[in-house]
């Protein structure tokens, strides 16, 4: 070991690996559940006994004691603070995680979001004390509608996946206005999609119709023309697609749709590679979503509520759901009723993810059109810096070819190893890391999608890169071991996911006395 205890030579790490008496890897601290540690005679709190009452629950009183945990202030307060280092977070570290867009949540965004005008504002109060929270709103839709060149925005969608539901009753109810509701229930969607695309289509009762994507990574007019039928409603169709590639022929597809009648929904999650370079109302789109927790830099998933508004062509304008806002003179509305309009109806109780509106608006107004337009160039340099850094030691499907925002690798490099993707990426998490995107796109085997954004800075992206190159070392230098006993380091070795996903176990049973 050196002086700061960090291993130098394979014995080193060996030493390092040392089972622990508690279990506890220096400050990795094993943590058990809250029902293990808590006592039912502990509280935080210290309440007075209540004044005698009658209580008015009858039948449905409850009986028996409640068995909560109890555990003391610091006890609790321990548990969370332990379970959330647990946690790997973009704050923590690189977040390669292809296709999804890990980028900084920059701490403007939060401050501006917490000033109590708009972090109290409430869904319910009158409109008129409102104007400052509706005109967010506004400005952010207009701001989506110049970075997306296209007529209106619908605010509602609550993800990415909700934003596509919301496009395609959008494109239905276009569909039902023309008279074409029973003939046209075909979707065709390129298999190089997201899985949500023809999940969406199928929940609103159209069938799928795959179309292949080519040697290239693209779909080509080709392909489209051949499935292009008088029953197609419409194409879902990503750009940047998940190969991380620009789908080169998207002009000539959206020409060959609206010739056959048929709308373009583009799956718009990779807009990061694109914002301030290409607009996709210019390529023919008539609704795409946008995750403002991808593109414009707010938290994801478990940080916060997604947004996933929707950008629509004037063909789709007409059909966005309520409620919108709109302008009546100095005041600013929030139109309400679909009745009397061509609108499909409501999606979602309120207008939107309002704390993720003033986030991303912060984003957008701090970077200004050409901070955003820097911030897609560099974006799509981190990942072809990744790409070139990494093309002569794994494999990448399609070449040299250049990529837009993410670096796609296959799994020949690992032929007759017999080690696997998901061994790379297990080593992955032993060295710090949260892999990256694995076996997706489903179209190239063994796939590995690296997204870095343009959140790392240069010294960040070497260090991931040689580590990389390290365990791609390991694994020609036939270190096989490393990668198949990973990961060694985190809190738990390999885990039954599936099983976890299939058959969850989200009752604790208090063991039997001993
Ligand atoms: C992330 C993503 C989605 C879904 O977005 P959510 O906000 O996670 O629902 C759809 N398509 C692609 C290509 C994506 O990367």
């Amino acid at each position: 070991m050196n002086k700061q205890g960090r291993p130098t030579r394979p014995e080193d790490v060996a030493a390092k690996a040392r089972a622990t008496f508690t279990g506890n890897r220096a400050l990795d601290i094993e943590e058990a559940l809250i029902f293990e540690t808590g006592r039912f005679d502990a509280t935080g709190v210290d309440l007075d006994d209540p004044a005698p009452f009658q209580s008015r629950l009858g039948p449905h009183a409850r009986e028996g004691a409640l068995n909560l945990p109890g555990l003391t202030e610091p006890e609790a307060l321990r548990h969370y603070v332990r379970l959330s280092r647990d946690n790997y977070s973009i704050d923590a570290g690189i977040y390669p995680l292809g296709s999804c867009t890990m980028k900084h949540n920059p701490r403007l965004n939060e401050r501006i979001a917490r000033l109590p005008g708009f972090a109290d504002v409430h869904p319910l109060q009158p409109v008129s004390t409102a104007q400052g929270a509706l005109a967010v709103i506004d400005a952010l839709a207009k701001a989506l509608m110049t970075m997306t060149g296209m007529s209106a925005v619908a605010m509602p969608p609550k993800a990415g996946a909700h934003g596509e539901l919301c496009g395609m009753m959008a494109i239905k109810a276009a569909i039902e206005a023309r008279g074409e509701r029973e003939t046209r229930r075909v979707v065709l969607v390129p298999d190089s999609a997201h899985g949500t695309n023809p999940a969406t289509a199928a929940l609103i009762g159209f069938s799928v119709r795959p179309v292949p994507a080519g040697e290239d990574g693209n779909v080509s007019v080709e392909a489209v023309k051949s499935a292009l039928a008088p029953d197609v409603a419409a194409i879902m169709l990503t750009n940047p697609n998940t190969c991380g590639l620009f789908e080169r022929q998207i002009a000539g597809i959206a020409e060959a749709l609206h010739g056959a009648g048929a709308y373009f929904y583009c799956d718009g999650a990779n807009f990061n590679a694109i914002v301030g370079k290409t607009r996709p109302g210019d390529l023919g789109v008539d609704a795409m979503h946008i995750n403002l927790h991808k593109t414009f830099s707010t938290p994801h998933g478990g940080g916060g509520p997604g947004a996933g508004p929707v950008a629509l062509s004037s063909r789709l304008a007409p059909y966005a759901p309520v409620p919108f806002v709109a302008r009546e003179g100095d005041e600013l509305n929030l139109v309400e009723h679909a009745e009397g309009t061509a609108s499909f109806g409501r999606m979602s109780a309120f207008h939107g993810q309002m704390g993720m509106f003033v986030r991303a608006l912060s984003f957008i107004l701090s970077h200004g059109a050409d901070g955003l337009r820097q911030a897609s160039e560099d974006a799509v340099l981190s990942a072809n810096y990744v790409r070139a850094c990494l093309n002569d030691v794994m494999s990448a499907p399609f070449g040299d070819r250049p990529c837009m925002h993410e670096a796609l690798f296959d799994d020949r490099w690992l032929k007759d190893t017999g080690l696997t993707t998901l061994d790379f990426a297990k080593a992955m998490i032993d060295e710090g890391y949260h892999p990256m995107t694995v076996y997706f796109p489903l179209i190239v085997h063994g796939a590995m999608l690296i997204e870095p954004t343009e959140s790392e800075s240069k010294a960040g992206l070497d260090l991931f890169i040689m580590t990389l190159r390290y365990l791609a070392f390991a694994v020609k230098a036939g270190d096989r071991e490393r990668l198949l006993s990973a990961p060694v380091f985190a809190p738990r070795r390999r885990l039954d996911e599936t099983r976890a996903a299939r058959q969850p176990v989200l009752r604790w049973t208090r063991p039997a006395p001993a």
